[in-house]
């Protein structure tokens, strides 16, 4: 095993702004997600008949599903403004105070990463989604007075990859929650058609899928790779081929599952040094020297997903699947 927990996948600015490049910009270009895509449908569509500003959306769901995206396609869908910040960039109730009281009639506010907002921002949001209004303390104990203020109307779309996170208050104020799952290879492989003609790459069916069943269900990593995929064929001289894409995956420690470094690590504490688990969750990221939410959000959820890994009440551990893949049999040596 490499269990070093850097992922080779650091991008550059260009790269942050070609993935901008490819969002969809309306819910029928949206690939996959079909539940939620009728659900949002009709939430526009029912503000837009009684001419209201759509309810508060909640878009929960590992990392790179596409939860800025379908943010952004509300806004636009809609025909309002959007404004975009971060739960960490609210650290007091005040920055979230400056944001709301600046909000235009209708516009749409995307938070994301919601649940690491400051608590006492939290508490304001409850009204503001609520009443569109905000209490705002002026001045120090005794002396202190809250000046009441009425907010423009707006639509929040909150994201998260910890929906358990959130505190139930502000969760029920939310009218609809859509949970984002995994995409389906085929579903990648149309995401990664459309990245291929805007990189002007060429670039067979056959090759497509092996990127897409390569890029743990997700839009972002399927772009990415492409683009590794991309740059190898130009510096080899090959062309897109498949040999081409398994070479650049290969390089780049992806292997046919499409799990990376992290992931790999994660499995080799649990499989080598642990016997298989049951390892508890903070045990887990101290040993691969990883945050314990990046481990439970980004890692765990896909290595589930695909059968390699249980959550228990005991802790985390290997499945037999698990142990196959990384060729292993409980308790014997390694195989190869
Ligand atoms: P994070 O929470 O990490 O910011 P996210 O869930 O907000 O991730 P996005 O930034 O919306 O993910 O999407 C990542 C990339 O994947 C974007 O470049 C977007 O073009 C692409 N993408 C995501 N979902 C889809 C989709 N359903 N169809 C086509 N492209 C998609």
């Amino acid at each position: 095993f490499d269990d070093s927990p850097v992922r080779p996948d650091v991008e550059s600015d260009s790269e942050v702004a070609f993935e901008g490049a490819l969002r969809p910009k309306s819910l029928e270009e949206f690939v996959g997600q079909r539940k939620v895509r009728g659900q949002l449908q009709l939430l526009l569509d029912a503000a837009a008949m009684q001419n209201r500003t759509p309810d508060h959306i909640l878009l929960a769901g590992p990392p790179g599903l596409g939860k800025t995206t379908l943010a952004m396609i509300v806004a636009h869908e809609s025909g309002r403004p959007l404004r975009l910040t971060s739960g960490p960039a609210i650290q007091h109730a005040g920055d979230l105070a400056a944001v709301l009281s600046s909000l235009v009639p209708g516009e749409v506010l995307f938070i994301d990463e919601i649940h690491r907002m400051a608590r006492s921002a939290e508490e304001m949001l409850y009204l503001a989604m609520e009443d569109f209004r905000i209490d705002i303390m002026v001045g120090k104990g005794a002396g202190a007075t809250s000046i009441p203020l009425d907010l423009a109307p707006f639509t929040l779309v909150g994201a998260t990859t910890r929906s358990g996170l959130l505190p139930n208050p502000l969760r029920d104020r939310f009218g609809f929650t859509a949970h984002l799952e995994f995409y389906e290879t085929d579903e990648l492989v149309r995401v990664l058609h459309r990245a291929a003609d805007m990189l002007g790459v060429r670039i067979d069916e056959e090759s497509l899928g092996e990127i897409a069943s390569r890029s743990r269900g997700t839009p972002r990593i399927a772009n990415r790779l492409l683009r590794r995929v991309r740059d190898y064929a130009l510096v080899a001289g090959t062309g897109a081929t498949l040999e081409a894409v398994r070479a650049a995956l290969l390089l780049y420690d992806v292997d046919e599952l499409g799990l990376d470094r992290l992931d790999r690590a994660v499995m080799s504490i649990i499989l080598e040094r642990f016997d298989g688990g049951p390892v508890g969750l903070n045990t887990l990221a101290v040993s691969v020297g990883e945050e314990a939410e990046t481990i439970e959000a980004v890692v765990e959820p896909f290595l589930v997903r695909i059968g390699l890994l249980s959550r228990t009440p005991r802790g985390r551990i290997a499945t037999k699947a698990g142990w196959a893949h990384f060729g292993f049999s409980r308790n014997a040596d390694v195989l190869f």
